[in-house]
Protein backbone atom coordinates (compact mmCIF):
# COMPACT_ATOMS: atom_id res chain seq x y z
CA UNK A 1 0.00 0.00 0.00
CA UNK A 2 1.00 3.40 -1.01
CA UNK A 3 1.18 6.04 1.55
CA UNK A 4 -0.18 8.63 -1.18
CA UNK A 5 -1.12 7.92 -4.96
CA UNK A 6 -0.90 11.52 -6.74
CA UNK A 7 -3.35 11.49 -9.81
CA UNK A 8 -1.75 14.00 -12.53
CA UNK A 9 1.80 14.67 -13.15
CA UNK A 10 1.38 18.40 -14.39
CA UNK A 11 2.40 21.18 -12.69
CA UNK A 12 0.69 20.10 -8.86
CA UNK A 13 1.17 16.85 -9.01
CA UNK A 14 4.71 17.00 -9.99
CA UNK A 15 5.36 19.14 -7.39
CA UNK A 16 3.30 16.72 -5.14
CA UNK A 17 5.38 14.54 -5.79
CA UNK A 18 9.03 16.26 -5.05
CA UNK A 19 7.46 17.03 -1.71
CA UNK A 20 6.19 13.62 -0.87
CA UNK A 21 9.95 12.58 -1.58
CA UNK A 22 11.17 14.88 0.38
CA UNK A 23 8.89 13.68 3.37
CA UNK A 24 10.31 10.37 2.59
CA UNK A 25 6.78 8.95 1.98
CA UNK A 26 6.08 5.71 -0.56
CA UNK A 27 4.18 7.34 -3.47
CA UNK A 28 3.87 7.19 -6.73
CA UNK A 29 2.19 9.26 -9.72
CA UNK A 30 -0.32 8.08 -12.06
CA UNK A 31 -0.50 9.86 -14.93
CA UNK A 32 -2.98 9.46 -18.03
CA UNK A 33 -0.34 10.75 -20.56
CA UNK A 34 2.90 8.79 -20.75
CA UNK A 35 5.40 11.70 -20.04
CA UNK A 36 3.10 13.59 -19.66
CA UNK A 37 3.84 17.29 -18.09
CA UNK A 38 -0.04 18.81 -18.43
CA UNK A 39 -1.35 21.88 -19.78
CA UNK A 40 1.58 24.38 -19.35
CA UNK A 41 3.07 22.01 -22.65
CA UNK A 42 0.53 23.47 -24.57
CA UNK A 43 2.06 27.04 -23.73
CA UNK A 44 3.99 28.99 -25.93
CA UNK A 45 5.79 31.08 -23.74
CA UNK A 46 5.83 31.71 -19.50
CA UNK A 47 6.61 35.09 -18.40
CA UNK A 48 4.75 34.84 -14.91
CA UNK A 49 7.03 31.75 -13.62
CA UNK A 50 8.69 33.20 -10.85
CA UNK A 51 12.78 32.50 -12.10
CA UNK A 52 11.70 31.45 -15.65
CA UNK A 53 11.01 34.15 -17.39
CA UNK A 54 10.32 33.91 -21.28
CA UNK A 55 10.50 29.93 -20.99
CA UNK A 56 8.76 28.09 -23.29
CA UNK A 57 5.98 26.01 -21.67
CA UNK A 58 7.43 22.54 -22.92
CA UNK A 59 10.67 23.29 -21.68
CA UNK A 60 9.00 24.03 -18.28
CA UNK A 61 7.31 21.28 -17.98
CA UNK A 62 10.67 18.88 -18.65
CA UNK A 63 11.85 20.94 -16.07
CA UNK A 64 9.18 20.07 -13.45
CA UNK A 65 9.14 16.36 -14.36
CA UNK A 66 13.37 16.11 -14.33
CA UNK A 67 12.97 17.25 -10.71
CA UNK A 68 10.44 14.39 -9.90
CA UNK A 69 12.32 11.91 -11.61
CA UNK A 70 15.41 13.18 -10.45
CA UNK A 71 14.22 12.63 -6.96
CA UNK A 72 13.17 9.06 -7.49
CA UNK A 73 9.40 9.26 -8.25
CA UNK A 74 7.71 6.13 -9.70
CA UNK A 75 5.34 7.17 -12.63
CA UNK A 76 2.29 4.49 -13.34
CA UNK A 77 0.89 4.72 -16.78
CA UNK A 78 -3.38 4.92 -16.52
CA UNK A 79 -6.75 6.40 -16.55
CA UNK A 80 -8.45 6.61 -12.86
CA UNK A 81 -11.85 5.38 -13.87
CA UNK A 82 -13.05 5.89 -9.93
CA UNK A 83 -12.52 5.69 -6.51
CA UNK A 84 -13.57 3.12 -3.24
CA UNK A 85 -13.26 4.16 0.15
CA UNK A 86 -10.95 1.26 2.00
CA UNK A 87 -10.91 0.37 5.60
CA UNK A 88 -7.64 2.27 6.08
CA UNK A 89 -7.40 4.67 2.77
CA UNK A 90 -8.71 4.54 -1.22
CA UNK A 91 -8.76 1.95 -3.77
CA UNK A 92 -7.75 3.78 -7.10
CA UNK A 93 -9.00 2.03 -9.90
CA UNK A 94 -7.70 2.44 -13.51
CA UNK A 95 -9.56 2.29 -16.82
CA UNK A 96 -7.70 -1.37 -17.49
CA UNK A 97 -8.99 -2.94 -14.58
CA UNK A 98 -5.97 -2.22 -12.24
CA UNK A 99 -6.39 -1.25 -8.84
CA UNK A 100 -4.06 0.80 -6.53
CA UNK A 101 -3.86 1.23 -2.97
CA UNK A 102 -2.97 4.34 -1.11
CA UNK A 103 -3.42 5.65 2.55
CA UNK A 104 -4.06 9.03 1.55
CA UNK A 105 -4.90 10.61 -2.60
CA UNK A 106 -3.56 13.87 -3.99
CA UNK A 107 -6.19 14.82 -7.02
CA UNK A 108 -3.96 16.73 -9.65
CA UNK A 109 -5.98 16.06 -12.71
CA UNK A 110 -6.00 19.43 -14.26
CA UNK A 111 -8.54 20.53 -16.64
CA UNK A 112 -9.42 19.94 -20.56
CA UNK A 113 -10.64 23.04 -23.00
CA UNK A 114 -14.04 24.25 -22.92
CA UNK A 115 -16.52 24.14 -25.62
CA UNK A 116 -18.70 26.47 -27.53
CA UNK A 117 -21.33 23.97 -28.29
CA UNK A 118 -22.50 25.64 -31.02
CA UNK A 119 -23.43 24.48 -34.68
CA UNK A 120 -20.49 23.11 -36.88
CA UNK A 121 -17.98 22.86 -33.95
CA UNK A 122 -17.95 19.10 -33.84
CA UNK A 123 -18.31 18.52 -37.40
CA UNK A 124 -15.18 21.11 -38.16
CA UNK A 125 -13.05 20.16 -34.98
CA UNK A 126 -9.84 18.76 -36.56
CA UNK A 127 -10.82 20.14 -39.42
CA UNK A 128 -9.98 24.06 -39.35
CA UNK A 129 -11.82 23.96 -35.77
CA UNK A 130 -9.07 23.50 -32.88
CA UNK A 131 -8.60 23.96 -29.31
CA UNK A 132 -4.72 24.37 -29.02
CA UNK A 133 -2.62 27.16 -30.78
CA UNK A 134 0.53 25.71 -30.15
CA UNK A 135 -0.48 22.67 -31.70
CA UNK A 136 -2.10 23.75 -34.52
CA UNK A 137 -1.35 27.41 -35.28
CA UNK A 138 1.38 26.04 -38.06
CA UNK A 139 -1.53 25.04 -40.44
CA UNK A 140 -2.82 28.90 -40.72
CA UNK A 141 0.36 30.20 -42.18
CA UNK A 142 -0.64 33.46 -44.17
CA UNK A 143 -4.11 32.69 -43.94
CA UNK A 144 -7.36 33.90 -41.49
CA UNK A 145 -8.14 32.47 -37.94
CA UNK A 146 -11.08 33.94 -35.70
CA UNK A 147 -9.98 33.10 -31.75
CA UNK A 148 -13.13 33.08 -29.30
CA UNK A 149 -12.42 33.85 -26.42
CA UNK A 150 -11.06 37.13 -23.50
CA UNK A 151 -9.21 35.37 -21.31
CA UNK A 152 -5.21 35.00 -21.13
CA UNK A 153 -5.68 31.89 -23.56
CA UNK A 154 -7.89 33.72 -26.01
CA UNK A 155 -5.07 36.78 -25.97
CA UNK A 156 -2.26 34.67 -25.81
CA UNK A 157 -3.55 32.41 -28.56
CA UNK A 158 -3.99 35.25 -30.63
CA UNK A 159 -0.69 37.07 -30.24
CA UNK A 160 0.90 33.36 -31.34
CA UNK A 161 -1.16 33.48 -34.48
CA UNK A 162 -0.66 36.85 -34.96
CA UNK A 163 2.93 36.20 -35.85
CA UNK A 164 1.73 32.95 -38.34
CA UNK A 165 -1.30 34.07 -39.99
CA UNK A 166 -1.87 36.88 -41.98
CA UNK A 167 -5.02 38.16 -40.14
CA UNK A 168 -6.44 37.23 -36.99
CA UNK A 169 -9.78 37.90 -35.69
CA UNK A 170 -10.43 38.55 -32.02
CA UNK A 171 -14.16 37.82 -30.86
CA UNK A 172 -14.94 38.29 -27.18
CA UNK A 173 -18.61 38.61 -25.95
CA UNK A 174 -18.19 41.12 -23.77
CA UNK A 175 -16.73 44.88 -24.32
CA UNK A 176 -13.50 44.23 -21.64
CA UNK A 177 -11.23 41.10 -21.78
CA UNK A 178 -10.57 39.46 -18.49
CA UNK A 179 -7.06 38.49 -19.34
CA UNK A 180 -4.21 40.47 -17.17
CA UNK A 181 -3.17 43.94 -18.43
CA UNK A 182 0.53 42.58 -19.92
CA UNK A 183 -1.18 41.12 -22.64
CA UNK A 184 -3.94 43.17 -23.05
CA UNK A 185 -1.45 46.18 -24.51
CA UNK A 186 0.52 43.52 -26.90
CA UNK A 187 -2.61 42.73 -28.17
CA UNK A 188 -3.33 46.29 -28.91
CA UNK A 189 -0.04 46.83 -30.26
CA UNK A 190 -0.21 43.74 -32.86
CA UNK A 191 -0.98 45.30 -36.42
CA UNK A 192 -2.47 42.12 -37.76
CA UNK A 193 -5.23 41.38 -34.95
CA UNK A 194 -8.83 42.68 -34.99
CA UNK A 195 -10.91 42.96 -31.82
CA UNK A 196 -14.45 41.85 -32.33
CA UNK A 197 -15.97 43.11 -29.06
CA UNK A 198 -19.51 42.41 -28.19
CA UNK A 199 -20.07 39.25 -30.81
CA UNK A 200 -20.61 36.08 -30.01
CA UNK A 201 -20.45 33.06 -31.96
CA UNK A 202 -23.06 30.89 -33.16
CA UNK A 203 -22.25 28.83 -35.61
CA UNK A 204 -18.98 27.76 -37.67
CA UNK A 205 -19.70 27.12 -41.31
CA UNK A 206 -17.60 25.46 -44.10
CA UNK A 207 -17.72 22.57 -46.52
CA UNK A 208 -14.55 20.06 -46.40
CA UNK A 209 -12.96 22.55 -43.70
CA UNK A 210 -14.11 25.89 -42.14
CA UNK A 211 -14.65 28.74 -44.63
CA UNK A 212 -16.44 30.97 -42.19
CA UNK A 213 -17.84 31.92 -39.27
CA UNK A 214 -20.88 33.43 -37.76
CA UNK A 215 -21.28 36.14 -35.28
CA UNK A 216 -23.82 38.27 -34.24
CA UNK A 217 -22.85 41.56 -32.87
CA UNK A 218 -25.46 44.07 -31.80
CA UNK A 219 -28.53 41.82 -32.70
CA UNK A 220 -27.15 41.83 -36.27
CA UNK A 221 -25.85 38.36 -37.84
CA UNK A 222 -22.45 39.14 -39.29
CA UNK A 223 -20.06 36.21 -41.14
CA UNK A 224 -16.76 36.49 -40.67
CA UNK A 225 -14.24 34.63 -43.46
CA UNK A 226 -11.67 32.48 -41.54
CA UNK A 227 -9.35 29.47 -42.79
CA UNK A 228 -9.83 28.73 -38.65
CA UNK A 229 -11.63 28.80 -35.16
CA UNK A 230 -9.59 28.61 -32.25
CA UNK A 231 -11.43 28.50 -29.12
CA UNK A 232 -10.35 29.52 -26.24
CA UNK A 233 -12.86 29.78 -23.97
CA UNK A 234 -11.92 28.40 -20.61
CA UNK A 235 -11.44 24.79 -19.72
CA UNK A 236 -13.61 22.37 -17.41
CA UNK A 237 -11.91 20.59 -14.51
CA UNK A 238 -11.56 16.65 -15.26
CA UNK A 239 -13.34 15.85 -12.01
CA UNK A 240 -15.85 13.37 -13.61
CA UNK A 241 -14.29 10.44 -11.22
CA UNK A 242 -14.24 12.41 -8.43
CA UNK A 243 -18.18 13.70 -8.26
CA UNK A 244 -19.81 10.91 -6.11
CA UNK A 245 -16.29 11.19 -3.49
CA UNK A 246 -15.97 14.64 -2.80
CA UNK A 247 -18.26 17.79 -2.66
CA UNK A 248 -18.03 20.27 -6.43
CA UNK A 249 -18.97 23.30 -6.71
CA UNK A 250 -21.96 24.03 -9.58
CA UNK A 251 -18.74 24.57 -12.17
CA UNK A 252 -17.58 20.76 -11.10
CA UNK A 253 -14.31 22.04 -9.14
CA UNK A 254 -13.43 20.10 -6.02
CA UNK A 255 -14.39 22.57 -2.82
CA UNK A 256 -11.05 22.55 -0.97
CA UNK A 257 -9.19 25.32 0.14
CA UNK A 258 -5.16 26.44 0.42
CA UNK A 259 -4.73 23.45 2.63
CA UNK A 260 -6.30 21.17 -0.34
CA UNK A 261 -8.49 19.44 1.62
CA UNK A 262 -11.57 17.98 0.53
CA UNK A 263 -14.95 17.29 1.66
CA UNK A 264 -13.83 13.16 1.54
CA UNK A 265 -11.37 11.85 4.21
CA UNK A 266 -7.78 11.76 2.97
CA UNK A 267 -8.99 13.11 -0.30
CA UNK A 268 -6.98 16.21 -1.24
CA UNK A 269 -7.40 18.19 -4.29
CA UNK A 270 -4.35 20.25 -5.76
CA UNK A 271 -4.12 22.41 -8.85
CA UNK A 272 -7.19 23.59 -11.63
CA UNK A 273 -9.44 21.18 -10.09
CA UNK A 274 -9.98 22.80 -6.92
CA UNK A 275 -11.90 25.94 -5.98
CA UNK A 276 -9.72 29.05 -6.40
CA UNK A 277 -9.34 32.65 -7.27
CA UNK A 278 -6.17 32.33 -9.33
CA UNK A 279 -5.51 29.38 -11.76
CA UNK A 280 -1.99 29.52 -12.95
CA UNK A 281 1.72 27.46 -12.75
CA UNK A 282 2.44 29.06 -9.51
CA UNK A 283 -0.25 28.38 -7.56
CA UNK A 284 -0.79 24.68 -8.91
CA UNK A 285 2.77 24.66 -7.92
CA UNK A 286 1.78 25.81 -4.35
CA UNK A 287 -1.28 23.59 -4.00
CA UNK A 288 1.22 19.97 -4.71
CA UNK A 289 3.34 21.16 -1.14
CA UNK A 290 0.56 21.82 0.74
CA UNK A 291 -1.67 19.30 -0.83
CA UNK A 292 1.51 17.05 0.74
CA UNK A 293 1.67 18.76 3.81
CA UNK A 294 -2.14 18.22 4.69
CA UNK A 295 -1.82 14.42 3.49
CA UNK A 296 1.11 13.71 5.51
CA UNK A 297 -0.29 15.11 8.55
CA UNK A 298 -3.58 13.32 8.28
CA UNK A 299 -2.39 9.67 7.36
CA UNK A 300 0.83 9.80 10.10
P1 LIG B 1 -10.95 32.06 -18.65
O1 LIG B 1 -10.05 32.97 -17.90
O2 LIG B 1 -12.05 31.37 -17.95
O3 LIG B 1 -11.55 32.91 -19.86
C1 LIG B 1 -12.50 32.35 -20.72
C2 LIG B 1 -12.94 33.42 -21.69
O4 LIG B 1 -13.85 32.86 -22.62
C3 LIG B 1 -13.66 34.58 -20.98
O5 LIG B 1 -13.27 35.79 -21.56
C4 LIG B 1 -15.12 34.28 -21.26
O6 LIG B 1 -15.90 35.44 -21.40
C5 LIG B 1 -15.07 33.58 -22.59
N1 LIG B 1 -16.15 32.61 -22.74
C6 LIG B 1 -16.52 31.63 -21.89
N2 LIG B 1 -17.53 30.90 -22.40
C7 LIG B 1 -17.80 31.44 -23.61
C8 LIG B 1 -18.73 31.13 -24.61
N3 LIG B 1 -19.58 30.11 -24.50
N4 LIG B 1 -18.75 31.90 -25.73
C9 LIG B 1 -17.89 32.94 -25.86
N5 LIG B 1 -16.97 33.27 -24.95
C10 LIG B 1 -16.93 32.53 -23.83
O7 LIG B 1 -10.14 30.88 -19.40
P2 LIG B 1 -8.61 30.81 -19.91
O8 LIG B 1 -8.26 32.03 -20.65
O9 LIG B 1 -8.49 29.50 -20.58
O10 LIG B 1 -7.78 30.77 -18.57
C11 LIG B 1 -8.03 29.74 -17.60
C12 LIG B 1 -7.14 29.99 -16.40
O11 LIG B 1 -5.79 29.78 -16.74
C13 LIG B 1 -7.25 31.43 -15.89
O12 LIG B 1 -7.15 31.42 -14.51
C14 LIG B 1 -6.05 32.11 -16.51
O13 LIG B 1 -5.58 33.21 -15.76
C15 LIG B 1 -5.04 30.96 -16.51
N6 LIG B 1 -4.07 31.16 -17.60
C16 LIG B 1 -2.96 31.86 -17.29
C17 LIG B 1 -2.02 32.11 -18.26
C18 LIG B 1 -0.81 32.88 -17.92
O14 LIG B 1 -0.70 33.32 -16.79
N7 LIG B 1 0.13 33.09 -18.81
C19 LIG B 1 -2.21 31.64 -19.56
C20 LIG B 1 -3.37 30.93 -19.84
C21 LIG B 1 -4.30 30.71 -18.86
P3 LIG B 1 -16.19 36.41 -20.14
O15 LIG B 1 -14.94 37.18 -19.93
O16 LIG B 1 -17.33 37.23 -20.61
O17 LIG B 1 -16.55 35.50 -19.01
Amino acid sequence: MYDILIIGSGCAGLSAAVYASRARLNFAVIEKEYMGTGQIAFTEKVDNYLGYYGIDGFSLGEKFREHAESLGTEFIEGEVAGFEKSENGWNVILSDGNVFHAKAVIYAAGSHPKTLDISGEKEFSGKGVSYCALCDGAFFSEKTVVVIGGGDTALEDALYLSNLAEKVYLVHRRDKFRANRSLQEKISEAPNIRIIFNAVPVEILGSDSVNSIKIIQDNKEKILSTDGVFVAVGTVPNTESVKKIADLDSSGYIIAGENCITSAENFFAAGDVRTKNLRQVITAAADGANAVMSASCSIR
